[in-house]
Order: C-alpha cells, then structure tokens, then sequence
C-alpha cells in the first residue's frame, strides 16, 4: 500500500511508530491508532518528498496483502483525512510535480497493461523518455527557428544576416520533413499497443475455423474474444513470439445471391482488405482454389494449403505444384485453368499444412512470427497513440502553412501554433483539459 502527500509521514508515525530512515526499509508492527489494536506486521519504507514516485512524500507499507489486512488498514488510515487514490492518481501528481512527461505517463499505462513481450518493450521505451525526447528535440529546433523570425521581426533595420530568411524557410520544411516521416510509420506502434490484425480468408470449407481453432489452442496465451467482433467474423487475440496478434476467422469467399452472405462476405472482404497480414487457406487437394488469392497480391498473403493428411501419395506433387497445369487438377472441380496474370499475382509462399493433425502449423506460425517482427523491429522510438498523432498532424499542418505564409508576422503565428501541438504531447503546454480524459483509463494505484 502506498501513501502520498502531506500527510504521509503522520500516518506513518500514528500506525508504525518511528518513521524509517529515507529510503531503507523497516519491519513494524502496524497499529490502529484508535483502538491500540495490531493490525499487520509489515516492511515500511519512507521516501521524502521531493525525492519519491510522486515527488510528494512517500510511504509504503509492504502487508501481508489479503482483503482483511487491506480493509483493516484503510480503515485506520480513514480518520487520519487519508483516501483511496483515483486510478491513475499517483501518476498525475508525479506528472503535476515534474517527474514526468506525459508521453512517460501514458508509458505507465501501457506498461501496466502489456499484454506481450513486445507490447512491454515499447512501453518501456516509451517510459524511458524515447518519445518525450524526440518531440521535445523538435520543440527546442523550434523555437531557435521561432526566436531568428522573431528577431526579423522585431529589429528590420538591425544588421542580421541576409540569409537569414532563407534559413528559416529551410529549417522550417526540414522539421516538417521529419515530422512527416515520423507520421508515415504505417501505424506500427499504435498497432503494437492494440494488436496486429491478421486475417484468415478462403473458400468455404477449406479449414479456416479449425485454423483459427488450433492456432488459439496452441498460441492460447491471451486468448480473450474481443469486444465488437461482428456475428461472422470472430476473433481471437493471441501472443505470437511476444507480439500482439489478432486473429480474425471470415466468411468463406464464394459468390451467393443470398443477402445475409453477401453481407458476411462483405465483412469478409473488408476485414481481409484492412488486415496487415492475410492467411489465405485453400484446400490442397483443390489446388485451383488458390487462384482467388490473386485478388490479394503481394508478400503480406500468405498461402496456406490446407488438409494435406487427404493428399496421401500425391501430396508431394500437389505441395510442389500448388497451381495445377492446364486441364490438371482444377478441372475435377469444373475450374478453368489459371491464367497467367492469376499466377503472376499469387503469393510465392505455400505452407501446407493440416489443421486436424496440426502437421506444418510451427512452420507457418514461424514465418507469420518473422513476418511481423521485420516489420515492428524500429531502432527510432514510435508513435504510438492516437493522441500523439493528432498533435503531430496539427504540427505539421501549421508548419505547412507557416512555409507559405504571405507575411512573417503570420509566419511566426503558424511556428507558434505548431509549437504548441508539440507541446501538447509531453504536456510541456496547456494540457489541463487533457488530463482527465489521459488518466481516466488508468488503472486503480497507478
Ligand atoms: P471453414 O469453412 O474454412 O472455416 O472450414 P472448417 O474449419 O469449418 O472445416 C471444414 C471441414 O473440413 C470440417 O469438417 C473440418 O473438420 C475439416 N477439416 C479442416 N481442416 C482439416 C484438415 O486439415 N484435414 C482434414 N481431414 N479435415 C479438415
């Protein structure tokens, strides 16, 4: 339990006697004060301000953490003016006295609530400052831009460089450049934070749900249904090698005149088209099948050949072959062949795979694990909430106006605006209205 503010340090002294020694922890018994009664043996540390988490004075007591001990102790500290902290609470003050960015803040959240390893580290970086730092780097360029204007402005007839105005166009458009670049990371660390959308898409009846099924069977470390998954489309969130990955079962693709299909192939579709990665699964005897992953080109579908333990003998020439030749395979179906554009377009992996034996499902799930870790693994620190980018965008937005400004004085009114969305997103400005919604979301004794 952790104690915070002014009247920390007599509420220690009332329950636990003398107060320990800054920083090093004690074993005491703890008392009610009012009633004598003993109420836990515990460890106390004692951490003054400005030197704590909140940088208020700090106490904590180490307790024997069952309901009883909990309740017993809050109801003696109740008459001494002390209360339950609101969620996020402690980070706020720690946040108010300076301790920390709000980038960090928010980093306290994410840590509290990661999910996978991955979803740690970038909290992590997060909260050693990676972020804060960045933006707070563009803030400071700012502002010497910001300052040579100014100068411009205010002193015309005072010997400064010519060049001068040239300088602030340029550094101007290159910070916009870097914010920019920054903006265009295709959402990574926000998709961190929420998960990686991976879709399982096919014909009906190739084996998508006993996919999906095994998958979550074997990988089933957070399998948890995630809220607002439509009635066709389900999806389960699981940790892949330490990242994040929502796995979402679609609508079997095929054409139907049935409205209540066309609309699950509709969700289908629109799921498969917003996924960053697409398991396309085909059944292996019907290798024509695979065709339809045309509509999906490129290395982000990976094509997966399903029920090979039906193959028997002729699995190695289906596996090695997944396009039959002309007037092979595909025609028992009543398929045409392939064309050639359709061949040009199909995805070069093909897993094969049985979902009912679970043979070559550690191959396909390592290749989606490598897949995304080539793509999450970023040596510059991320953006990684909606938030952030929201400021960013008015940034540089400003930034962009501030280039084609008519006069300098309105110039310098686009450079301060853009400063002040940098602002924004450490909280070095004008973020008392965004406080509450921040740490709204927090958890209770954070
Ligand atoms: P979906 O319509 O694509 O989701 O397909 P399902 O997962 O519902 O599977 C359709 C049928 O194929 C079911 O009867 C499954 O038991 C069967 N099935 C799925 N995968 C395999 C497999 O690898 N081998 C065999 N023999 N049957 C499978």
């Amino acid at each position: 339990m952790r104690l915070s503010g002014p009247d920390a340090a007599r509420a220690v002294s009332k329950l636990a006697g003398i107060i320990p020694p800054p920083r090093s922890a004690r074993r005491r018994r703890l008392i009610d004060p009012a009633s004598g009664e003993p109420l836990d043996d515990a460890l106390v540390l004692w951490f003054p301000a400005p030197n704590s988490a909140t940088g208020e004075d700090v106490a904590e007591f180490h307790l024997h953490g069952s309901r009883a001990v909990l309740a017993a102790i809050t109801a003696a500290l109740t008459p001494l003016g002390l209360r339950l902290a609101e969620p996020g609470e402690f980070t706020r003050r720690a946040f108010q006295n300076g301790k920390l960015d709000l980038t960090q803040a928010e980093a306290i959240a994410d840590l509290a609530m990661a999910e996978t390893e991955a979803q740690r580290h970038q909290a992590l970086r997060q909260l050693d400052g990676e972020l804060g730092n960045l933006y707070r780097g563009w803030s400071q360029k700012l502002i010497r831009i910001l300052a040579h204007l100014e100068a411009a402005i205010d002193f015309p007839d005072e010997d400064l460089p010519p060049e001068i105005e040239d300088r602030i166009l340029t550094e101007t458009a290159a910070l916009a450049t870097e914010i920019d670049r920054h903006l265009a990371d295709g959402h990574r660390g926000e998709r961190l934070r929420d998960g990686i959308a991976v879709a399982i898409i096919g014909p009906p009846n190739a084996g998508k749900s006993s996919l999906l099924n095994r998958i979550a069977r074997r990988e089933a470390a957070i399998t948890s249904p995630v809220a607002g998954t439509t009635r066709d489309i389900v999806e389960v969130a699981i940790d892949l090698a330490g990242y994040p990955v929502l796995l979402a079962d679609t609508a079997g693709l095929r054409d139907s005149d049935d409205p209540v299909e066309q609309e699950g192939l509709r969700r289908a579709r629109a799921r498969a088209r917003v996924a960053e990665i697409r398991l396309f699964v085909f059944d292996a005897r019907h290798p024509a099948d695979a065709r339809a992953a045309a509509a999906w080109p490129g290395p982000d579908t990976l094509l997966v050949a399903n029920k090979i333990d039906l193959l028997g003998q002729n699995a190695d020439r289906v596996l090695g072959n997944p396009l039959p030749p002309p007037g092979g395979e595909g025609r028992e179906r009543g398929a045409s062949p392939p064309d050639d554009h359709a061949r040009d377009c199909l995805p070069t992996d093909v897993f094969t795979m049985s979902a009912l034996t679970g043979a070559g499902l550690d191959p396909l799930l390592a290749a989606l694990a490598a897949r995304i870790a080539e793509t999450y693994r970023s040596e510059a620190p991320l953006l990684t909430r909606a938030r952030h980018r929201q400021a960013l965008e008015d940034a540089t937005a400003s930034l962009h106006r501030a280039l084609t400004a008519a006069l300098p004085e309105l110039r310098a009114e686009d450079l301060r605006l853009a400063l002040r969305y940098l602002g924004q997103i450490t909280g070095a400005v004008d973020v008392e209205h965004l406080l509450d919604i921040i740490f709204r979301d927090f958890c209770l004794g954070k």
